[in-house]
């Protein structure tokens, strides 16, 4: 059998990889800024923990989570998500008991058995924040200055940006909304396509955001959630609007946007970039504050984004590298070595070739590398125990007693 990857997976090395660390550390930087702490949650969850958190109607829980039998017969998940996760962690490590609020970010692999195409894949790649005990808008906001921020730290161009609010579980809000919905549904359920004919039942939101143009165009004339909201819904979503326009942050109502997973309550936004082509959702997110009660847990009034790093990557321009770093280029094996050894040892980044071969290749090499210094050790060199500094933006060269070189080379850091 020739060796293949799995259909939808990548690997990721070189050049590709290097936005992703780009934006990583990027994001590290940015969550700091407003104390979000790291979270690392396991891959494989229970099954249970996204059926019903995420919901069984959901495509996600529905079709396509990869799913296996561990060797006692327990039915596990690889995780298509990280909210479900992260909030189970809370709940099962008590972390609410001990704090007040808990704000977590984390980066890692999520796993959804999608039709793979551009910016889609099996195995994808999501930074998450969750904002744990907030209920007031000014949480929601936070979170919306925290990603324009990172979209403004990473240099993403043509971002828009959607919200909406969903409404509550509070019988005259969003189960009210339902029903209206559903009944205007019925009447124009034959022009449907098939998924949201079912969706009807199901979830009638989702039939809201589907894609298919004729759905999509009579949905145009359906009840409006943003208009069904009860009191205190309203009262939410009017106050984050009013915070966002007090602090200058530009956005979109789209009354359609549902974002398709059950947890959803009251705020939900996503945001778009025309460079992404068939695939534009670069992330999403918004309040779940029903999510904990899911679960049999103590209710927290909570938020949170997640951002497709994928798409993010595809995004943005990875500055040239600078120059940096050493390279050593020599015959005598046993003292390039040394000098090797001696740089890396006082935090310089230094580099060889094993093979010491030709001159002129160990150079090519140097180049191509595109290393700051290069150290020669020819044959004059070896005779008087000295080293050639070859300062490759100038190239100007000039000789030193090999024991002074961390000496020199600390003398003539930048
Ligand atoms: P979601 O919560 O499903 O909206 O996912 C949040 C973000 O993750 C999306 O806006 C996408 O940028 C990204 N994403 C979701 N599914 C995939 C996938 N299969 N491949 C690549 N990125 C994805």
């Amino acid at each position: 059998m020739g060796l293949k990857i799995v259909k939808g997976m990548r690997d990721l090395q070189g050049e590709e990889i290097e936005p992703f660390q780009l934006i990583e550390a990027k994001a590290r930087e940015i969550f700091a800024l407003y104390n979000f702490q790291e979270i690392r949650t396991p891959i494989l969850e229970q099954t249970e923990l996204f059926a019903r958190g995420v919901g069984e109607e959901t495509d996600i829980v529905g079709k396509e989570m990869y799913l296996l039998e561990d060797r006692r017969g327990q039915s596990l998940a690889m995780r298509p998500e990280g909210t479900a996760s992260v909030v189970r962690s809370v709940i099962t490590n008590n972390l609410m008991q001990q704090n007040k609020l808990l704000r977590y970010f984390y980066f890692g692999p999520m796993f959804r058995f999608e039709r793979p195409q551009k910016g889609r894949y099996r195995q994808f790649y999501q930074i998450g924040v969750e904002y744990f005990g907030v209920s007031t808008p000014d949480a929601d906001l936070e979170m919306i200055l925290m990603l324009k921020h990172l979209f403004r730290e990473i240099n993403l161009q043509k971002v828009s940006f959607q919200i909406n609010s969903i409404g509550c579980q509070a019988e005259e809000c969003r189960p009210a909304y339902k029903v209206k919905l559903q009944e205007f549904l019925q009447g124009v359920k034959e022009d449907l396509c098939e998924n949201c004919i079912r969706r009807i039942d199901t979830n009638p939101l989702r039939v809201l955001d589907c894609k298919v143009p004729k759905c999509s165009q009579l949905t145009n004339d359906a009840p409006r959630i943003d208009e069904s909201l009860c009191g205190d819904c309203d009262e939410h979503y009017k106050e984050l609007q009013s915070l966002l326009k007090e602090h200058k942050v530009e956005y979109s109502v789209n009354s359609k946007l549902v974002r398709g997973l059950d947890y959803y309550s009251r705020t939900v936004f996503e945001v778009y970039s025309d460079g992404l082509g068939a695939q534009n959702a670069a992330g999403g997110g918004g309040r779940f504050d029903g999510l904990f009660q899911v679960y049999d847990a103590d209710p927290v009034p909570s938020i949170g984004f997640a951002l497709g790093l994928d798409r993010l990557a595809m995004l943005i321009d990875v500055p040239e590298k600078k120059e940096q770093g050493i390279f050593v280029v020599g015959h005598d094996r046993t003292i390039v070595g040394k000098i090797v050894a001696s740089c890396r040892e006082a935090g310089f980044s230094c580099m060889y070739d094993p093979f010491l071969s030709s001159m002129k290749s160990q150079f090519r090499q140097a180049n191509r590398l595109k290393v700051k210094k290069v150290l020669i050790l020819g044959g004059d060199e070896l005779k008087n125990n000295t080293l050639s500094v070859k300062d490759m933006a100038s190239s100007q060269q000039t000789t030193i007693n090999r024991e002074d070189l961390v000496q020199h080379l600390n003398e003539s850091k930048e």
